[in-house]
């Protein structure tokens, strides 16, 4: 029996290690984890600080899109981005840092890239970005072309964010469901930026090397991982200029990245039309994400360009949804190395069974 047989996966793309356990799915379960339960509808809560109405229980707006009629931090918004009440990171006035808020640590071997010196102060910007005045609106009910726009406000949120720590990195998120890491339930994102690469990214940058080969042109890691997921038959989703697939390596939840097909090293650089074909791609692929988990929870997150990197132009921006592992156990954390059940393949097959009809 081969398709039982354990395998290595590893990412090129980020550099992580997994190892495929098809008979691990087999495991007695005496904790009881629940199904995969159908999407539901969320009911709103009286006290709701994200819905329309309650503007007055969250910082000022930092930016809008709303109703020319409309008065500022008032209802009739269609997005609005303010300071997170509970940053993770000290906020600065404009942005600006001493010296010692960036550092003057050890460099990070791998991408020579400046490491934040233990015990420093944790400078940096942290906003929210609530993407509907409708606590009941998820991705998944939404037009493509109000999710397009959206992915706009993204992309303006990134570049003021970005502009902050010019030397530095940002990175924007989303967080839904129980066991996502998210405190509500009221659709929204953040955004952080600090003056230092974080390591995902450096880890990134550090292995984005141009001119790998591929026939006869040249091509950047992630298009080449794309390619193998064509081979693979790992790819979810296409639509026009975006393409949704499983990448070898992931966790024991399931991971899907959403690639633009034209190189670009900066999420701010998309065009209109990748714009519409990404919102239609996260469309299908959030809420496949969100029945495959029996609690519904997901995480999203776009990984740019740093704007403090701005030389390394083989990085190629992309998304990733990703759906929760169940906890990591002590092989796991003792050795970086996830364990999931099912082939990228195997993933992908589900994924695309789990879209709205
Ligand atoms: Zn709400
Ligand atoms: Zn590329
Ligand atoms: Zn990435």
């Amino acid at each position: 029996m081969r398709g039982a047989l354990p395998t290595w996966q590893c990412d090129p793309v980020t550099g992580a290690w997994s190892i495929v356990a098809p008979l691990r799915a087999a495991r007695p379960e005496e904790y009881g984890l629940g199904r995969p339960r159908p999407a539901g509808s969320v009911r709103r809560p009286p006290d709701c600080p994200f819905c329309e109405g309650h503007e007055a229980r969250t910082p000022p707006e930092l930016d809008v899109v709303r109703a020319r009629s409309s008065e500022p931090n008032g209802v009739g918004w269609r997005f609005r981005a303010f300071r997170n009440r509970f940053p993770t990171f000290e906020p600065t006035r404009n942005g600006a840092t001493t010296k010692s808020d960036r550092g003057t640590g050890p460099r990070a071997s791998s991408a020579r890239l400046p490491v934040p010196p233990a015990g420093a102060r944790a400078v940096g910007h942290h906003e929210v970005i609530v993407e509907t005045p409708r606590h009941d609106r998820p991705i998944g009910v939404r037009p493509v072309r109000e999710i397009a726009a959206l992915l706009e406000f993204y992309q303006r949120r990134l570049v003021a964010a970005e502009s902050r720590f010019p030397r530095g990195s940002a990175l924007l998120f989303r967080n839904q469901g129980p066991r996502s890491g998210g405190s509500l339930a009221h659709p929204h994102a953040q955004l952080v930026a600090a003056p230092f690469v974080f390591p995902t990214l450096a880890a990134e940058l550090a292995r984005a090397r141009p001119g790998l080969r591929a026939g006869r042109r040249r091509t950047c890691a992630l298009e080449a991982d794309v390619r193998l997921a064509e081979r693979r038959r790992s790819v979810v989703v296409r639509r026009g200029g975006i393409t949704a697939y499983v990448p070898g390596a992931g966790t024991g939840g399931f991971s899907v990245r959403l690639v633009p097909s034209t190189h670009a090293p900066s999420f701010t650089e998309a065009t209109s039309s990748e714009l519409r074909d990404l919102a239609a791609v996260v469309r299908a692929v959030l809420p496949s994400l969100e029945r495959s988990d029996p609690t519904g929870s997901t995480n999203f997150w776009i990984h740019s360009l740093p704007a403090g990197t701005p030389a390394n132009r083989a990085f190629h921006w992309h998304a990733e949804a990703v759906s929760r592992a169940p906890d990591p156990d002590g092989f796991e954390l003792s050795s970086r190395v996830a364990v999931r059940t099912l082939e990228p393949r195997a993933i992908a097959d589900r994924l695309r069974g789990g879209f709205a009809r």
